[in-house]
């Protein structure tokens, strides 16, 4: 009974399941949403970022032309003339503070005027296909990054010089050391960030021009889908796999007028890690409720199940239904069914009660008198013996009972005993208990009263009898035996004896009459 599953286990558990599911279930769910809401937070601001980067940088370019261009126009007329060289190129470096070094080259590729003097290249001519896009190219250009003549990574914006009758004189052109500061760490490296996130520059080959890592300037990268999109002229933001293997939320976009593009981008682990300090948060602050939820379903099922537990342990102990019957008085059944059980129960008991008292006392009761029988007497000794309680005995029998039953036949003896006991309890008090001890003999217990009182009750009783007058067999006569029991010394059947010798001595000393 104890070790089986109970109904408060069961509902208990089903509770705890369903709390727990329902726990993990929102908890999986703020977490898939607050992830997908990260990635695509982070995603998009790295686009808007790298908008703003190619747009500030397609700004310096433009300026840069307008500004190379306004140089050009000048030197177009006086491109013979070495001071006003020397003085454009050192005004155009110094005054935009755009360009690493700033160099005017002549239609064969010569170097003739040059800023910062120090590169002293005044004079060499420039030989490699590399050097000499701008010369191919007689247009305005942004370069392909290459190696100039002083040994520096650079690329370069060149805008070429023509002479009024529109002969192609050469170019002026400003470089950007790319391993070095320039504009352009000047311009996106400001902006570093402590969360790993960071930005680099590719151009129009997908050669990386800048990186907040200068050792990365210069590689080319090509299975970058960020990269491959950026010098296709598409912006946009993904979540993609990087040339070193790691996953990136990365923003990209063109710049248009050069073909670079810029690509922010930050570790996808480095930006859920602020989901796992959330995830955090929400489940300490979820606890308290959870701990309150969890001990108000152990409240609650004890209280649901506390009715039930307490019907099924009284119907356990159903063979004694008096204190069956108490336990189910005191259950509170605050619920439908338990109230219906326990009054179905209580009926139920009812029942039994009555049908076993009635069987009781029928096993103790005389069927022709209505008193006590032999066994009724028994118990009714055992009760006194139990109880330590004196009382007084009368042995009583009818006189001459024999000639009744030879002159009126048994049925009218029967009847004279019914009618003889009727008298007796009528003249015994309350207290007094009346038994059948046999026959036409009875035995009645006085409790709680002296011999010379319990003589007096004899008298009466015996009296009466002597006075009534029966149907048919007319007056009839009884002798009686008296006795005591003080309580403790004899036994109660030593009394009984007693009492049937004081009516033996009734009948010798002449019947109709009461012995001591
Ligand atoms: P005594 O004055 O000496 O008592 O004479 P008695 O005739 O009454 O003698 P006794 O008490 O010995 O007789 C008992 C008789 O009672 C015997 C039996 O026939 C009769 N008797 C016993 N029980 C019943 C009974 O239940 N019904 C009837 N009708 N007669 C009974
Ligand atoms: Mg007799
Ligand atoms: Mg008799």
């Amino acid at each position: 009974m104890v070790d089986k599953l109970n109904l408060r286990k069961l509902i208990l558990f089903l509770c705890m399941f369903s709390v727990a599911i329902t726990l993990l279930n929102a908890f999986y769910t703020v977490y898939r949403v607050q992830k997908e809401l990260i990635l695509s937070n982070t995603m998009e601001s790295n686009w808007v970022y790298a908008e703003k980067m190619a747009d500030m940088t397609d700004a310096f370019i433009d300026t840069a032309m307008s500004q190379l261009n306004f140089s050009a126009n000048i030197l177009s007329k006086k491109i013979g003339d070495t001071q006003v060289l020397d003085n454009e190129v050192e005004r155009l470096r110094l005054q935009t503070n755009a360009f690493n070094s700033v160099v005017v080259v002549d239609s064969k590729g010569t170097i003739i005027a040059i800023s910062p003097e120090t590169l002293a290249l005044k004079g060499v001519t420039l030989k490699q296909d590399a050097a000499r896009q701008s010369l191919n190219a007689r247009a305005p250009l942004i370069t392909d990054p290459f190696v100039s003549p002083s040994g520096n990574y650079i690329t370069s914006i060149s805008h070429p010089i023509y002479s009024e009758a529109g002969e192609y004189l050469g170019y002026v052109s400003g470089t950007l050391y790319l391993e070095r500061q320039n504009i352009l760490t000047r311009l996106l490296g400001k902006h570093s960030h402590q969360d790993g996130s960071y930005m680099y520059v590719v151009d129009r080959n997908k050669t990386i021009i800048y990186h907040p890592d200068k050792r990365r300037v210069g590689q080319v990268i090509l299975n970058n889908e960020a990269i491959n999109a950026v010098v296709n002229r598409e912006d946009g933001y993904g979540d993609i796999v990087n040339s070193q293997g790691v996953d990136m939320l990365a923003g990209y976009a063109p710049v248009k007028n050069s073909g670079w593009g810029v690509i922010v981008q930050k570790p996808k682990n480095n930006a859920l890690n602020s989901l796992n300090d959330l995830m955090f948060l929400v489940f300490w602050k979820g606890f308290p409720i959870g701990v309150l939820t969890l001990m108000f379903i152990w409240g609650a099922s004890i209280l649901i199940s506390r009715p039930l537990w307490q019907l099924a342990s009284a119907a356990t102990k159903i063979g004694n239904y008096k204190s069956t019957i108490s336990d189910l008085n005191r259950i509170h059944a605050w619920y439908f069914e338990a109230l219906h059980l326990r009054r179905s129960f209580l009926n139920a008991m009812g029942v039994v009660s009555n049908t076993i008292d009635k069987l009781h006392s029928d096993t103790l009761t005389d069927a022709l008198t209505g008193v006590l029988n032999r066994r009724g007497l028994d118990k009714t000794i055992e009760q006194f013996q139990e109880q330590n309680r004196p009382f007084s005995l009368l042995a009583l029998d009818i006189d001459h009972f024999k000639k009744v039953n030879d002159t009126f036949g048994h049925h009218i003896g029967d009847e004279l005993i019914k009618s003889l006991s009727k008298i007796m309890k009528e003249e015994a008090r309350a207290q007094d208990v009346v038994c059948r001890s046999g026959g036409e003999e009875f035995i009645i217990f006085l409790a709680n009263t002296n011999p010379t009182r319990a003589y007096d009750v004899a008298e009466r009783i015996r009296r009466s009898i002597e006075a009534y007058h029966f149907d048919t067999v007319g007056n009839v006569t009884t002798s009686i035996g008296v006795s005591h029991w003080t309580g403790q010394e004899d036994s109660i059947h030593e009394a009984i004896k007693n009492a049937d010798n004081a009516l033996y001595k009734a009948k010798r000393n002449g019947r109709n009459r009461t012995e001591l």
